[in-house]
Order: structure tokens, then C-alpha cells, then sequence
């Protein structure tokens, strides 16, 4: 079986980056006979606030193109017993460093993931309670210095460091790390379409659903649509989704259908019926003065 998923957070309308993904991911699942799972990830409560109404149009955009889903739209806001059981579960201990502390302690490249050095996880249980007056903790899974490996369809196997990444931040909101694994196990995932921007955090994610019993998933990150200077597209880029462009579902279809080597299909069934039965989906495009190229 073929399940996947699409994760938007509603934060944002949906843009032509965001809209090839879902398209990437949804055509890869019916190429199956699978399904194609619809998750919306709206646990930063704060931001979600602020762009009101944004999930609906991300909905609507995704049903306009002929992206239908299969079953009810899953809400992480409404799932907080899950993860609650499931960091009860994990070896854990409470984090009290500060982002610069952290910055400080770990070698990483600026800009990059930063990996918990483990600062926190031999504390005592005076000091604990001494700095838990200075400020709230955050929970980190004691992961014991892991690696673990994922398999991409487009990247091959990667393997990638495993540290004792957040759980649970430091303002009670359950961390994505943590939402997304749980509900990926819950929802029966077995195959993950997404940008290639997650694929740094695919081994986490991987370790963590082995830790909770789950089976890991397969991976296929796919290419990004970027601007002219290699930037991941975004709103600042101006109009950037298909209803600022004034397209209709059918020009927007086929727009995305030729950034994705399919041809100027004008419907999510002609491409599905264009798409090779190896199709990976591995270039990103480069979005500039109006057309949408493949990248180099
Ligand atoms: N909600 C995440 C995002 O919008 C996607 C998470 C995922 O696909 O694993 O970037």
C-alpha cells in the first residue's frame, strides 16, 4: 500500500513551490492506486492566528487544481493527547539552554541545523529545580547520540547524525519533530513527498518513528521552485500563486505539469497519464518574469 500525505502549515497561500510539491506528491500516490492524505499543521497557534482564513484557501486552491484528497482533513491542533502520550513514552530530560547558548556550543555551520550538544541532559535534580525558576524548560529526547538511515527516492540512502532534538519547546508547543512522526505512524503513512528542504531532517524523523514503533517511511524530496537569485520562492516574490497570476485551474495545471517534465497537461488526470512509471521528480524550476523553468 501507498499512503502519503500533504502537510501544509497554514501560514501562507499556497504558492507555485508549494502547489508542484502537493502535485509531485498526489500524482507518485495515484500512480499506485494509493492515497493521498491531507494534514494540516497548525500547532503554532500565535501564526496561524495571524493569517486567518489561510487554511481554507490553501484547501480550495489544492481542490481547484484536481487535487482531491481521500478522507477528512487530519488537524494537529486537535491531536495533543497523541503527542502528550507519545513524549511520555520517550526517554527524555529538560533542556533549559537559550538559542545562543546553543549557537555557541555547536559547530555548525551559521545558518544551518545546529545539533544539541547534550548540555543539559546530565543535570542534577538541585540544578534542575534551580534553573526551572529561571526560565521553563524545554523537553529533548534522549537519543544517545544515533545516526540512522532514510531511503529517497531521488538522493539514494542517507544517513545523518541524531541528536537530542526538541520534543516539546520551551513555550509548551509540541515541536514539529514530534507532531509530524506521530501523526505520519497514526495516519498509516508509508511514503513522504516533500521539498528537499526537509531532507536534512529526514533521519531524525526516521529514528523517531522507530523509537515509537512506527516503520519508516520512503522518502521522495523533491526539487524547489526558486526565484533568480536560487532562493526558495516565497510571498516577498511577488505573484506567486496561481490566482495572483489570474490563471485559470486548467493554465495553472499546466504550467506546474511542464516545471515537472509532464508536458502542458491541463488536468491532473492527463498528467497522470503522461507521467513515466520512473518519474522521481528530482529537478526543482526556477520561477522568473513569468515562467516557470526547470532548474540546472
Ligand atoms: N508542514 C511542513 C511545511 O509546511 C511540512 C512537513 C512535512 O511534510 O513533513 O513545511
Amino acid at each position: 500500500m501507498h499512503i502519503d500525505r500533504y502537510a501544509p502549515s497554514p501560514t501562507s497561500d499556497l504558492h507555485l513551490g508549494n502547489l508542484r510539491t502537493a502535485m509531485a506528491g498526489w500524482l507518485l500516490a495515484r500512480r499506485e492506486g494509493g492515497r493521498w492524505l491531507m494534514r494540516v499543521e497548525d500547532l503554532d497557534r500565535a501564526r496561524v492566528r495571524a493569517a486567518d482564513g489561510t487554511e481554507r484557501r490553501q484547501l480550495d486552491a489544492l481542490r481547484r487544481l484536481g487535487l482531491e484528497w481521500d478522507g477528512e482533513v487530519v488537524r494537529q491542533s486537535e491531536r495533543l493527547e497523541l503527542y502528550r502520550a507519545a513524549v511520555a513514552s520517550l526517554p527524555t530530560y529538560e533542556c533549559f539552554c537559550t538559542r545562543r547558548e546553543i549557537a555557541e556550543a555547536s559547530s555548525a555551520p551559521h545558518g544551518g541545523y545546529r545539533p544539541y550538544p547534550g548540555t543539559c541532559r546530565g543535570l542534577s535534580g538541585a540544578e534542575r529545580s534551580r534553573r526551572r525558576d529561571e526560565r521553563p524548560p524545554a523537553i529533548r529526547v534522549d537519543s544517545g547520540g544515533a545516526e540512522f538511515t532514510v531511503i529517497d527516492a531521488t538522493a539514494g540512502e542517507v544517513t545523518g547524525p541524531v541528536d537530542d532534538f526538541v520534543l516539546v519547546r520551551n513555550d509548551g508547543q509540541f515541536a514539529y519533530n514530534l507532531a509530524v512522526v506521530v501523526d505520519d505512524i497514526d495516519m498509516g503513512v508509508t511514503h513522504i513527498t516533500r521539498g528537499v528542504d526537509l531532507l536534512e531532517s529526514a533521519p531524525r524523523q526516521a529514528w523517531l518513528t522507530r523509537q515509537l514503533g512506527g516503520s519508516p517511511s520512503r522518502y521522495a524530496h523533491i526539487g524547489l521552485v526558486v526565484n533568480p537569485r536560487g532562493e526558495r520562492l516565497a510571498k516577498r516574490d511577488g505573484a506567486v500563486t496561481p490566482n495572483d497570476l489570474g490563471l485559470e485551474p486548467a493554465e495553472a495545471v499546466a504550467l506546474l505539469a511542464s516545471s515537472l517534465g509532464l508536458g502542458p497537461c491541463r488536468s491532473m488526470d492527463e498528467a497522470l497519464a503522461a507521467m513515466p512509471g520512473d518519474q522521481r521528480f528530482v529537478e526543482g524550476a526556477v520561477w522568473s518574469e513569468g515562467t516557470l523553468s526547470p532548474s540546472r
